[in-house]
């Protein structure tokens, strides 16, 4: 199945860290303060593993002067690489620049675990203060016209330098990246991008608050029994204490978020309570008023095309893609069209099933979409005799963790332990830390695992790297965690969680496997830092592995009588893994092709409902679902610049991973040990360090084909194949 939909991203703050790795300077009164000696968050990490977070050793407020102590520190490390009277080399510029920025990787992990799941008005107002001082910062690093004039120097002699392929491909991806972020332009175009740069930074920040004001405050309050018809039990304790929470004790609420909304629309038999929670959901930030997001936008949009301009590129999308794996919008359209139109038929087919079980029910409606989750489980329930709340018993989150971890074992030979409780601190209670090794016992990384929802935890499941894997000088090893936002049991009870939860538990944990097999010697082509074309494709991949035989019968175990899940039921499952796929698909492509839309609009004022009206128009979208993410709630486009004219990312690596799990099914099965060897050489473990259609091609023994992906979701295969070809290379 698809996983399109879930996981926004993964990498976060990584991203920053990233581009802080390979980014130079100018110095800056304003961050010129002597760094502070007393701030523990600038002392190198300490303890075992290479060294581990100093959780617990400080104070919030410690967090803002360090990253402004970091930023200095990295911008006079740049410096003296820009400022060197030595003639530039590979050796004293391309990996000088790589030893730089250690400091502020640390600070800056630290801000971004803070960000993201202890988000409280303390880091609200340190998030406010230093976005836009992080954006300054970046463009000062690119903007270094002596640091660039070093690099092109190298770039220039690249052919006679005698560098291996990973060595050519850091030089190019640094050359390209800074002509990208705008070395190239004069120093009045160069203000003009940096002013430009640190608007976008605070508008980003200012649409997140929003949106999380709206999803954090907002919600529907269940009054009286009669109103709960149709919920389980759990869905049911859950709204109790959502609503004792939000100081509503004594009744019940649906908050404004996914995970609370989705079940919702599932499962209650109150068609009115449906639609009502429905369009709470679906007008998150499009309310007026102080939080509404789409003056936001429309601002975003004009800032982002005139950037794209001073940069030389006709649109943002242009801009965007130009690094990725798809190259160019147009390639990225052509697989989207390719696939919208299959995929809004069986719409109409799905819509057609729902009506034919409404009007049998003589429910006297039209399919509208608050029913469309509703109707689209009675049918799931109808065709494939499949009932959700049949398979949950049987999906236990640390069971499922196990599991993982077995499949880890068996395609890369890494072996997981927990650590004891205490012996390495966590910035939370519920946080845990596996300790990771290889199949001979070497220490290879550690694991940390945040599964639980909490008030100022950013929504969703993600990955996160607190510290890359490099070794260059000598063996860094890699952190990285995983977090969702399951509902935490009672004391020792397990948790159940969903069919799709579960799919999502194992995507997340391929970014993590990537983050851990990496095996490069710069940090900047680490593990995920990958083109966001290419980066869900590990991921997606792994999803594959939960619906094998031996994950099924040996951790898929019901929670009261420890029999694992029967054979029939899993027949059910396989039966149903292309149910709904119009729905999904749809839903999905809706957002990717608006996305898309926007970010090639160029200049044109652009009023962001009217365009999304608009363009759903054209693109004849079934009345019956909207966009899994309309514009005013669209993170993925609006948060950052991450996912901007990139939301079709997730189609495009899912191109890739249907494809590959045939190659598994074309040798011995899924635990075929030499296409997992293949997979590990050329993708898990390659980081940045080859260009990615090449190494797809490695890995595959030729290009990808999207046939896969049709026959993934049931859609009929045409000959085409509109999936990724030969990159080019400069
Ligand atoms: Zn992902």
């Amino acid at each position: 199945m698809i996983d399109l939909r879930r996981s926004a991203v993964i990498v976060g703050l990584a991203t920053l860290a990233a581009a802080c790795a390979t980014q130079p300077p100018a110095p800056d009164k304003a961050m010129a303060k002597a760094p502070d000696a007393n701030n523990p968050l600038l002392v190198p990490w300490s303890g075992p593993y290479g060294g581990i977070p100093p959780f617990g050793n400080f104070k919030v407020e410690d967090i803002a002067p360090a990253l402004e102590a970091a930023m200095a520190e990295n911008l006079a490390e740049i410096d003296r690489i820009a400022q060197s009277p030595d003639a530039p080399t590979f050796e004293n510029t391309i990996v000088a620049m790589e030893r730089t920025g250690l400091t502020l990787d640390r600070v800056s992990t630290i801000y971004g675990i803070y960000t993201s799941t202890m988000n409280d008005a303390k880091v609200q107002a340190i998030e406010t203060e230093m976005a836009p001082k992080l954006a300054a910062f970046n463009d000062k690093i690119f903007q270094n016209g002596r640091l660039f004039a070093r690099i092109a120097a190298v770039y220039e002699a690249r052919d006679r330098l005698g560098l291996n392929p990973e060595q050519q491909r850091l030089l190019w991806l640094d050359y390209t990246t800074f002509s990208r972020a705008g070395a190239k332009l004069d120093d009045p175009a160069k203000k003009r991008l940096s002013d430009l740069n640190q608007q976008l930074a605070s508008l980003y920040t200012k649409f997140s608050q929003n949106l999380l004001a709206e999803e954090s405050t907002q919600m529907v309050v269940l009054e009286q029994e009669s109103d709960l018809a149709g919920l389980p039990p759990a869905l049911r304790e859950a709204a109790v204490s959502a609503a004792t929470s939000r100081g509503q004790a004594g009744k019940w609420a649906i908050v404004n978020t996914r995970s609370s909304v989705d079940p919702f629309l599932t499962l209650s038999t109150r068609r009115d309570l449906r639609e009502k929670v429905w369009r709470m959901f679906i007008m998150r930030g499009d309310n007026g008023g102080a939080r509404d997001n789409n003056a936001t936008i429309a601002e975003i949009l004009k800032l982002r095309a005139e950037r794209a301009r001073l940069l030389g590129y006709p649109t943002h999308a242009h801009w965007r893609l130009e690094d990725s794996m798809a190259k160019a919008p147009e390639r990225a359209l052509g697989l989207m069209e390719a696939v919208w139109k299959p995929a809004a038929a069986r719409v109409h087919e799905e819509v057609a099933d729902m009506q034919a079980i409404a009007d049998r029910e003589k429910a006297g409606i039209r399919i509208s979409p608050w029913d469309y989750r509703f109707y689209a489980e009675k049918v799931r329930k109808a065709k494939y005799d499949l009932d959700e709340n049949d398979v949950k018993p049987y999906l236990q989150l640390e069971k499922l963790r196990e599991g993982m971890f077995w499949v880890a074992g068996e395609l890369f030979g890494l072996r997981f332990a927990p650590l004891a409780d205490g012996s390495v601190p966590v910035y939370q209670p519920d946080v845990r830390v596996f300790r990771v090794t290889d199949a001979a016992g070497k220490h290879v990384g550690l694991w940390y695992f945040d599964p639980y929802a909490r008030p100022g935890k950013r929504s969703g499941a993600w990955m996160n790297e607190y510290r890359r894997q490099w070794h260059l000088d000598h063996d860094v090893p890699v952190i990285v965690s995983n977090n969702s936002n399951f509902v935490k049991g009672k004391p020792g009870e397990p948790v159940l969680i969903s069919w799709d939860d579960a799919r999502t538990l194992f995507h997340e944990f391929g970014h993590a496997l990537h983050g851990l097999n990496s095996n490069v010697i710069y940090p900047s082509l680490s593990g995920t830092s990958v083109p966001r074309d290419y980066v869900e494709f590990p991921s997606q991949l792994l999803e594959r592995w939960l619906y094998t035989r031996p994950v099924l019968d040996r951790f898929a175990l019901h929670f009261r009588t420890g029999a694992p899940v029967p054979a029939e039921m899993v027949q059910k499952i396989e039966r149903a893994q292309r149910f709904n796929q119009g729905f999904i698909t749809v839903e999905y492509l809706a957002s990717a092709l608006v996305d898309m839309k926007l970010h090639l609009a160029g200049d044109a004022p652009i009023d962001p409902r009217q365009f999304e009206r608009d363009t759903l128009a054209q693109l004849g979208m079934p009345s019956e679902i909207v966009m899994r993410h309309r514009t005013p709630q669209f993170a993925h486009a609006f948060a950052g610049d991450g996912y901007s004219a990139g939301y079709y990312s997730y189609l495009w690596s899912d191109t890739l991973s249907a494809d590959a799990w045939e190659a598994f099914l074309e040798g011995a099965g899924p635990y075929d040990k030499a296409v997992a060897k293949r997979l590990h050489d050329h993708v898990f473990s390659a980081g940045n360090t080859v260009d990615p259609a090449v190494a797809y091609r490695a890995f595959r023994g030729r290009d990808p084909d999207i046939g896969a992906l049709m026959r993934k979701r049931g859609f009929p295969v045409s000959g085409s194949n509109v999936a990724a070809e030969r990159a080019s290379r400069p």
